[in-house]
């Protein structure tokens, strides 16, 4: 048995390059007294990652050198060490781009990422790393503790067939609200429309964003979820109402940037005394038990829609990852690293 792994080889300028990460064989680690061996089968490709490439303090450490690209996991216990845990079970974990890895488990849940056992019969557990994980949790406490919409209002989200994106939108429709979404493409468009039963939908590849947000929406917008930052952001302020709430959840659009841009004009901040705030998922753990009832329950009732676009094999993650920033992916980027047992 050899642990396949991506490692980070070069700090990216710009857009990641496949040459920056370093594909590797080495040993199965062994695990020590509380700790279990866990095989990768489900690894998630998530936007933040990108930042953990660079060498700049953060919320959260960067990436070293020669180290495997962090990220989130669901895999099968293969051998433990940990009496809370048994071989073929499988868990939660944060466990990187690799085919294997040590967790210590402790057994209880120490953030979005677990350790945690999940179980197969509740839902696929693949969703604990999308609508029914840290992105899914990301748009419920963004959207209803930060976001709080009121029904009747419009809530405005962006990256709308993401993994948040795609949970905000139907979250906004379940508490009564007209949902707007914007997007790249005609095809994603479709997809929020007629699977997802968003109200409108837009692209931002258009010359006049304001002006096609104001049709869209025409009593105006009361919350932007906002995942890109940039241009959109720029064009939302020019339609929000008074009091509108804005969730600065990510700034895709330039993840990639060498340069910071210029800031965006803040006036109507100021005239409509909006309040923007950012947050971070993982300050709001408190959140999860109430998250996973109502996420659960509105998946298990077929009201919370959620997609998956699956690369197959860790080999192929670097260029999942690099499609992800460039908005190739609809729903949730996941890399199947092995077989899953769970699915028959
Ligand atoms: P997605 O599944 O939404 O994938 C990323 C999407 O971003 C792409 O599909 C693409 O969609 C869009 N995008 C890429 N480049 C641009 C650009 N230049 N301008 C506008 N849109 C762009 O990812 P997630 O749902 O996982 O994450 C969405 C956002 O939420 C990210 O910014 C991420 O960092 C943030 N996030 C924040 C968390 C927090 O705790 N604050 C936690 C989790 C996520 P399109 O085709 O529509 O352009």
């Amino acid at each position: 048995m050899t642990n396949r792994r991506v490692l980070l080889k070069r700090r990216p300028v710009g857009e990641p390059k496949p040459t920056d990460f370093e594909v590797v064989d080495a040993p199965v680690p062994t695990p020590q007294d509380g700790e279990i061996l866990v095989r990768t089968i489900w690894l998630s490709l998530d936007p933040y990652m990108r930042g953990r490439m660079n060498d700049v303090k953060s919320y959260a450490p960067s990436v070293e050198l020669g180290q495997p690209m962090v990220g989130g996991t669901v895999g099968e216990v293969v051998e433990s060490r940990d009496a809370a845990f048994r071989p073929g079970e499988f868990v939660l974990t944060y466990g990187g781009w690799q085919a294997y890895h040590i967790a210590r488990s402790a057994g209880a849940r120490v953030g979005p990422f677990g350790p945690i056992k999940l179980d197969p019969r509740a839902a696929p557990i693949s969703t604990a790393l999308g609508v029914l994980g840290m992105p899914g949790m990301t748009a419920y406490v963004g959207l209803y503790d930060l976001g709080q919409p009121k029904p009747g209002e419009t809530v405005v989200v962006s990256a709308a067939a993401g993994a948040v994106g795609s949970v905000v939108g139907q979250l906004a429709k379940i508490r009564g609200c007209r949902t707007v979404g914007i997007t790249s493409s005609r095809e994603k468009c479709e997809y929020v429309l007629k699977e997802l039963d968003f109200d409108a939908c837009v692209s931002y590849r258009v010359p006049d964003l304001a002006a096609v947000l104001r049709d869209a929406c025409p009593n105006g917008v009361d919350v932007y979820f906002d995942n890109v930052g940039g241009d959109v952001l720029k064009a939302v302020l020019r339609v929000v109402n008074p009091f509108a709430r804005i969730p600065l959840c990510g700034i895709i659009s330039q993840y990639n940037a060498a340069e910071p841009p210029p800031g965006p004009n803040l006036g109507p901040v100021l005239v409509n005394r909006v309040t923007i705030r950012g947050f971070i998922v993982s300050d709001h753990v408190d959140r999860m038990p109430q998250f996973l009832a109502d996420c659960g329950r509105w998946v298990r009732e077929g009201r919370l829609k959620y997609r998956e676009d699956v690369v197959e094999g860790l080999d192929r993650a670097p260029e999942a990852f690099i499609g992800l920033l460039r908005g190739r992916n609809v729903g949730k980027m996941l890399v199947q690293v092995g077989a899953d047992p769970s699915r028959h």
